[in-house]
């Protein structure tokens, strides 16, 4: 096989990737960032293996060197740049793609200036590549466990394009006397196999990309913008697993229905986004006050809820107060003014029972929110094991 065909080849698949992503960026709103980040990408790797192509054919050997060398440097620098971006990987302070191409091309101009042989470019190459390899591995290996099947299988099809680019770069050394055209057959494959690399990974960067804004989306259906916590839909879909849970485990559960006193006035006396604030810092009094596996709502408006696995009512009683007492003294400021708040909470739970109804629970911490505020509110009332709903009296 012709490795300047190969190279056509490589360079048709690139630009056609970059040409259906720049498509599809077009019609899209909200397209995952890291999309566009691999369609530049796609097109830079494009670009430079026809250059690689024309090398000595149409374009003169040193100034295909040089810019072909440029732009696939340049294109590897943003697909490890694409991928932290698309797995939400922290990207540090960058120059922008035109300094970092120039960068590359001075860099080629000087390899050649300074007479580095054709191998050793290899070499150069296999070792920058390889490196990008284990950065963009290192990215999809983070958080193992939980990752997609596709992630993990991303994850460990990198390190073998690794030993490829490394086995590439050792033969090069190997044989001084080869070049980039030479027609000995480990070359010839590692380049077949950087061609079809180029193919499976950019369908496997899209269906990444894909499932992580699928992944957004779903977050964001069931998260309150405003707090972060979990919205209604999202934790009721949760608490019925837990009290289906606690149905078979037969453990203590408890529940904090949470409601904000005198909310409205807050609002009209200093405005909504005020208002807004003061949510959000008692949504985080609430992540401190309790424990990671209580799950945490907010409700609607300004009323919350915790519901806690294994904690008996008396358990959860204190936790109400530890949480009554931290919003009593927290304070907001709104301009100079010092802003302070209060809530009301109904506690309802059992001891280790055998059928822990998520209706029941709600019913009575409901009952005892409201007796909280009927008595004067910033306070923690318990609903009672024995006490009769109304409906259940009936
Ligand atoms: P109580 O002590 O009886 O609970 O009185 P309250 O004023 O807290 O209760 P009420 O239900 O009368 O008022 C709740 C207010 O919360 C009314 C509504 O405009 C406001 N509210 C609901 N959602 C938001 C929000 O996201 N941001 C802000 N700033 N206000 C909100
Ligand atoms: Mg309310
Ligand atoms: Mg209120």
């Amino acid at each position: 096989m012709d490795i300047r065909t190969l190279f056509v080849a490589m360079s048709v698949s690139n630009l056609a990737f970059a040409l259906g992503i720049f498509l599809y960026v077009k019609g899209q709103h909200s397209v995952h960032h890291s999309i566009s980040i691999w369609g530049v990408s796609r097109f830079f790797a494009g670009m430079g293996a026809i250059i690689l192509a024309l090398r000595g054919v149409l374009l003169p050997v040193p100034v295909a060197i040089v810019f072909a060398n440029a732009m696939i440097w340049t294109a590897i620098y943003l697909s490890v740049i694409a991928f932290k971006s698309c797995l939400n990987r922290p990207v540090p302070e960058l120059p922008s793609t035109g300094t970092v191409f120039f960068g590359f091309a001075l860099a080629w101009l000087a390899f050649l200036l300074l007479g580095i042989p054709e191998n050793m470019r290899i070499v150069l190459f296999s070792v920058y590549f390889s490196m990008a390899l284990v950065v963009i591995s290192k990215d999809l290996s983070v958080g193992w466990r939980d990752n997609s099947i596709l992630q993990k299988f991303l994850a460990s099809f990198t390190p073998f394009l690794v030993a490829v680019t490394v086995l590439r770069g050792v033969e090069a050394v190997w044989h001084p006397e080869e070049g980039v055209f030479s027609r000995d057959a480990f070359q010839v494959v590692a380049i077949f196999i950087g061609f079809v690399e180029t193919i499976a990974t950019s369908f496997g960067f899209l269906l990444l990309a894909k499932e992580k804004t699928d992944r957004e989306l779903e977050m964001q259906a069931g998260t309150d913008h405003l707090t972060g916590l979990p919205n209604r839909r999202a934790f009721y879909s949760m608490a019925g697993k837990v009290f289906s849970l606690g149905k078979r485990t037969g453990q203590a559960m408890s529940l904090l229905l949470l409601d904000i006193d005198h909310f409205k006035k807050i609002n009209d006396r200093f405005g909504h986004d005020t208002g807004d604030r003061v949510l959000e810092a008692f949504a985080d009094i609430l992540r401190s006050a309790t424990r990671q596996c209580d799950f945490l709502v907010r409700l609607g408006g300004e009323e919350f809820g915790v519901l806690m696995p294994d904690t008996p009512p008396g358990a959860a009683g204190d936790a109400a107060e530890r949480i009554r007492l931290a919003v009593q003294n927290c304070e907001i400021r709104a301009g100079d003014e010092p802003i302070r708040f209060t809530v009301s909470t109904g506690v309802y739970g059992e001891d280790a029972v055998s059928s822990p109804d998520m209706d029941r629970y709600f019913r009575r911490a409901d009952h005892a929110l409201y007796r909280a505020k009927s008595h004067g509110r910033n306070r923690v009332e318990a609903g009672e094991p024995q006490e009769m709903d109304a409906d259940e009296a009936l």
